[in-house]
């Protein structure tokens, strides 16, 4: 760790909690403390110091064009000089919403929030309002952000930081949530008002759905009339043009969307059918709101990302994914170690271990390993920033070149080495 670093973190935890404004930056699971970014440009960071990384953060999964894309940092001016925000509707909310509904082939209707923790919220009260029913399933290791009702067995800094939940979360807000094994399709109820899934999983490392995982949700909810969530806040738009359910034929009745839609900027989605949209305030009883709901800046770098997204975006994606993930494998084992790269398109993690990783249950015994740290500071040392937190993912982006990427494998293969 250099000074300059050091020193700003030392500031900065006299002023904010733990240093950071999100538990995941913060190198508590991996030890240490951060370094902090001066600025970024396409697959790199660099820290207050100066030194270059290259960024497998990319905030996790908002940048898929890398960072400080030009045609976004434009898009971004100009909106910011026509006004940052009205409190009125404007033409861009209506453009990102129909590039959404277009992307998406069971979504009609958009409503647009500021984060992905609104929309999975607003999509567990909507699901309610509409089936009349209070009952939540969720999957453990599951992430979907913070509010109290899904803050039960969640992945990510939850998992990192080992809790099972979080204190301040009252018995009766979660009381209604029902915590199941991921990759199991969970017996339903006529109680249950939806469930809820992360439909290719990322938080707690990468778990992908076994086969007729997804089919088997959608046909459980169909049986008891509950509402199917996909929660595809880091999926969307990232593993195909129109999310997962381009690649595994299931549709879901609501989906949740954030990161990559925002272009970097804060932004979340709720989208569904329209008989189920429309039970949204104004047009139906079910209250949802926001200041800053659609802002113009956000809604500027949404649209531009999204229609700079086209078939060969994702695969030139694919191909250097594959590429970065079976160099790790081979690299990391040759050093000796036991391990298996997880990849479903541009998302990748690292599994340490001999065991097969199907759910939660697995993924933390791989983590309790112990290497991930090791690997993480072997590998930060050489100027590759991968997540400071063994259940997070990794993102390459468009802007990682086949140089990054190989440069990638070839430090690897060097942190493995020394790190184990
Ligand atoms: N859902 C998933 C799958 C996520 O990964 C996240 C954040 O990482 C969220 C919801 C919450 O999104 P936000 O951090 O924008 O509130």
């Amino acid at each position: 760790m250099n000074d300059t670093n050091l020193q700003m973190w030392k500031r900065a935890v006299k002023v904010i909690p733990g240093g950071v404004n999100s538990p995941v930056r913060s190198f508590v699971s991996v030890g240490g403390t951060p370094y902090f970014v001066q600025r970024a440009k396409g697959a790199y960071v660099y820290d207050l110091n100066g030194r270059r990384y290259i960024d497998y953060v990319q905030s996790y999964g908002a940048s898929i064009l890398g960072h400080a894309d030009s045609r976004v940092t434009v898009a971004v001016s100009r909106a910011a000089e026509l006004g940052t925000t009205y409190g009125a509707p404007t033409e861009g909310e209506v453009l990102l919403a129909e590039e959404v509904v277009e992307r998406v082939r069971s979504v009609e209707m958009v409503r647009l929030v500021s984060s992905g923790t609104e929309a999975t919220m607003t999509a567990l009260r909507l699901a309610r309002g509409v089936t009349g029913r209070n009952k939540v399933v969720k999957f453990d290791g599951c992430y979907h952000g913070h509010s109290d009702q899904l803050l039960a067995s969640a992945g990510s800094g939850v998992a990192s930081l080992g809790l099972a939940g979080s204190v301040g979360v009252s018995a009766n807000a979660v009381s209604d949530t029902l915590v199941v094994p991921y990759n199991q399709v969970p017996v339903l109820d006529d109680e249950t008002a939806c469930v809820i899934v992360e439909p290719v999983a990322a938080n707690m490392g990468l778990i992908p759905p076994q086969e007729g995982f997804l089919s088997g949700l959608r046909r459980e909810c169909d049986r008891v009339g509950a509402l199917l969530i996909f929660d595809e806040v880091i999926t969307g738009f990232r593993v195909a043009k129109g999310g997962v359910s381009d690649l595994f034929d299931v549709d879901a009745d609501l989906y949740c969307f954030g990161k990559v839609m925002g272009g970097g900027l804060p932004i979340g989605a709720l989208a569904g059918r329209s008989e189920i949209m429309r039970q949204l305030a104004p047009t139906g009883p079910v209250y949802q709101a926001g200041t800053l709901s659609g802002n113009p800046v956000a809604t500027a770098a949404g649209l531009t990302v999204l229609r700079a997204l086209d078939e060969n975006s994702y695969s030139m994606l694919e191909g250097r994914s594959k590429y970065l993930a079976e160099g790790l494998e081979k690299v990391i084992s040759e050093a000796g170690f036991d391990v298996q790269i997880h990849r479903f398109g541009p998302l990748l993690s690292i599994f340490f271990g001999d065991l097969t990783v199907t759910d939660y249950l697995s993924a933390k015994k791989s983590v309790a390993l112990g290497a991930y740290p090791y690997f993480f500071h072997a590998m930060l040392q050489r100027g590759v920033a991968l997540a400071p937190g063994p259940y997070e993912v990794m993102f390459p982006s468009l802007a990682h070149s086949w140089d990054d990427i190989e440069l990638s494998v070839d430090l690897a293969s060097a942190a493995a080495n020394q790190a184990f």
